[in-house]
């Protein structure tokens, strides 16, 4: 028998050329495994058939097995509609069309028995079925069925009648078409250890469960398939990667990090940043080239780590450099960097796309001999002219503003790629940065600097403005400053900016006595510069932005964060623009202003910001509600997030479990050589052939 891959769908009877383009065309089905592979989205219980006598007010969908005793229409022009009356005996029910009148009438012959499947309404004191479902009672299928199986079609594919019905009875067609059973995706031993369904018995149940447990079974077996490969796929990855890229061995810690650590460093490090110090110091003394990313909520300290990691590439006659997503970051960076590592007799500098052509010159000279130790900038950093002596260490902040694409450029820049350490505040639920970094090591800062105050939370209704006024006040009067940020987003941008503007007219009529500054992401970058000093130095009181200041500034001084139209943000970016806050010694205040006629999602949204300050848990929990693939931070991680059954919020054991079970096979049989292992080999090329490109990595 030809595999199924080779096996072309339009073979299959009542397939066809037609529907055949069709299906590759909507849905990406082109073989017989294309379509068993495509899994229902939902399941409904089909075991129990009710009689019309049953029917009682507000039922969910149900099952009816009765005859159309007679059609006729109702209404002229577009509010014409077919009517059929529906009899089995214990009453009767109208069936309601609004549009195929003419294929119904022609489909649906009266006197002849139907099971029939729909959501009754009341309407008019009667009830009534609008569009049903309608099988021949003594269908093939219905005799089989406990769970009835739904699938995600296209409106182009329902106008050409292929609905999820079609697609279930050609993928039932389908199965009774393969002779013997299907071979096996996985080895004996894991199906064994993990107590998975076999791959015949999970590709049948999940297109045709007979009750809950079968389908609980299936959907088991083909999520832990689905993660395991991805895991395995990236484990290898990883591992070939760290075998084919050497590393510059940093062999010692010398007298910069030792000088810097006892004479300078004006605070203790927490355990936090000792133990990641510590991981850090394993890889670069490893001899191969480090990939790390390091997670730590705002305010946790990061920038110290990648001083101090940078302090280990200088000890050790390499260069370093940090690249931050802004100028402003990065500029703040510089300043204060710059100013602890100047005792020590270090050269720092920094490059930004607005330095001038003078000021360049001499910086990128003092890169190419050598001079230069820490280079501290923006994308500029990536710019051709840019040219190091011995570049060991590359330190990314902020990685969700960096695409892989762009780190692998700064690879290029040595024919030893340097290490690379990449710093992100926006935390990523473990089972999700275990998928999209997969392929890097993770280090955690799960702990703040001692003596810091929670920021404290709430949530405000509009109507209580007068309120706010007065808080905001009082706050100004004890000399501190004040954030209120406005949402911009791209297609609304027109009524934004006008809000913004308006907002900031307010505050300005509200607060005479105190100077605003207004900052977004339209004025020039010279006025916005502008407009930020102007906050920084503390001239400005209260600062009226977009968020433009998500990532960025750092003003002690400021201890109130008002987000107007908080509801219209999501989870990770109101974390973001909360860590603006809580920087200095005072207690902080973010105060999250909504309407009042919030949907229960949004609302429970809102609440957790006030629950928690927890910057894991609310990732965790804005992946649960909006799914993974909107999180922030894995559109551009470069990997492919089309899982088509296993869901990363959800199965979070599943993939732990295929995680181990991968790790494990990898440390043993890393080329997968073993016979025994042959079947994951086979795997792993079909389902990822057309996405590794090893050349990439050699
Ligand atoms: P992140 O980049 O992780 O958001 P930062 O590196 O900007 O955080 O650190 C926030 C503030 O905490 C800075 O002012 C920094 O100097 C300070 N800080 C960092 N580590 C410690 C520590 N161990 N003890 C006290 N303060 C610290
Ligand atoms: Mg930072």
């Amino acid at each position: 028998m030809p595999s199924l891959n080779e096996m072309d769908i339009k073979y299959l009877p009542g397939v066809g050329p037609k529907r055949a383009e069709l299906l590759a065309r909507e849905l990406n089905i082109r073989s017989y495994r294309d379509m068993l592979y495509y899994f229902p989205y939902k399941y409904i219980d089909r075991s129990k058939t009710y009689h019309i006598a049953e029917i009682t007010g507000s039922m969910p969908y149900i099952q009816l097995k009765g005859r159309i005793t007679a059609y006729t229409t109702q209404g002229e022009g577009a509010r014409r509609r077919l009517i059929a009356t529906f009899s089995d005996g214990t009453g009767t029910i109208e069936l309601v069309w609004f549009k195929g009148i003419k294929y119904i009438t022609e489909r649906y012959k009266t006197g002849v028995e139907y099971t029939l499947f729909g959501k009754p309404t009341l309407f008019n004191g009667r009830y009534n079925i609008a569009h049903p479902e309608i099988d021949l009672a003594d269908d093939i299928i219905d005799r089989s069925i406990g769970l009835q199986a739904y699938y995600s079609t296209t409106e182009r594919m329902r106008n050409a009648f292929l609905n999820s019905r079609t697609l279930h009875k050609m993928i039932y067609t389908l199965w009774h078409s393969i002779p013997g059973q299907l071979e096996e995706t996985l080895t004996p031993a894991i199906i064994e250890r993990c107590h998975l369904m076999g791959i015949n018995d999970a590709l049948y149940y999940i297109h045709f469960p007979r009750h809950v447990e079968d389908l609980r079974r299936a959907q088991m077996r083909l999520k832990f398939e689905e993660l395991f490969y991805l895991q395995l796929h990236l484990l290898r990855y990883a591992r070939l990667r760290n075998r084919h890229i050497g590393g510059h061995v940093f062999a010692h810690i010398g007298q910069y990090f030792n000088r810097f650590y006892h004479e300078i460093l004006p605070f203790d490090l927490t355990e936090a940043q000792k133990k990641v110090l510590r991981e850090i110091r394993a890889d670069v003394g490893s001899g191969r080239q480090m990939n790390r990313l390091l997670q730590g909520d705002v305010g946790s300290g990061k920038t110290m780590v990648a001083l101090m990691t940078a302090l280990m590439a200088i000890d050790n006659g390499y260069q370093a450099c940090i690249m931050a997503p802004t100028e402003i970051l990065a500029t703040q960076h510089y300043e204060s960097i710059a100013q602890w590592l100047a005792p020590l007799g270090l050269r720092t500098e920094l490059l930004t796309g607005s330095r001038r052509r003078s000021e360049r010159k001499p910086i990128l000279g003092g890169l190419e001999t050598g001079e230069v130790n820490l280079l501290i900038g923006t994308h500029a950093l990536l710019e051709e002219e840019v040219v190091f002596e011995n570049l060991g260490m590359v330190i990314i902040d902020e990685q969700h503003r960096f695409g892989v694409a762009q780190r692998a450029k700064l690879w290029k820049k040595n024919t030893v790629p340097p290490h690379v350490l990449v710093m992100t505040a926006t935390p990523i639920p473990r089972t999700l940065a275990m998928t999209v970094y997969g392929d890097l090591d993770v280090s955690i800062i799960d702990e703040l600097p001692p003596g810091r105050k929670p920021v404290h939370t709430l949530l405000q209704y509009d109507n209580r403005r007068a309120n706010l006024y007065a808080s905001l006040r009082r706050q100004l009067q004890q000399g501190r400053q004040v954030y209120i940020v406005y949402p911009l987003i791209e297609e609304s941008e027109k009524s934004d900016m006008k809000n913004l503007v308006a907002g900031y007219d307010t505050v300005c009529a509200n607060f005479p006595e105190y100077n605003v500054c207004m900052v977004h992401g339209k004025m020039k970058p010279a006025e916005k510069e502008e407009q930020m000093q102007r906050f920084v130095k503390g001239e400005a009181h209260i600062m009226v932005a977009t968020t433009v200041i998500e990532v960025g500034v750092n003003v002690p001084n400021a201890t109130v964060m008002v987000i107007e139209n908080a509801e219209r943000f999501g989870l990770a970016q109101l974390h973001q623009l909360r860590g603006r806050v809580g920087r200095g010694a005072d207690q902080s205040y973010c105060i999250l202003m909504s309407r009042y006629d919030l949907t229960q999602e949004t609302r429970k949204r809102l609440e957790i910001m006030v629950e928690t300050n927890d910057g894991f848990r609310i990732a965790e929990a804005d992946m649960r509600m909006r799914g993974p693939g909107d999180m922030e931070g894995t559109q551009q991680s470069g990997i492919a997030f089309d899982l088509r059954i296993a869901n990363l919020a959800r199965d979070g054991q599943i993939l732990q479990l295929a995680r181990d079970v991968a790790s494990a096979i990898v440390q043993e049989d890393e080329l997968l050589e073993r016979p025994a292992n042959y079947v994951l080999r086979r795997e792993l090329a079909r389902n990822y052939a057309k996405t590794v490109n090893w050349g990439q990595i050699s």
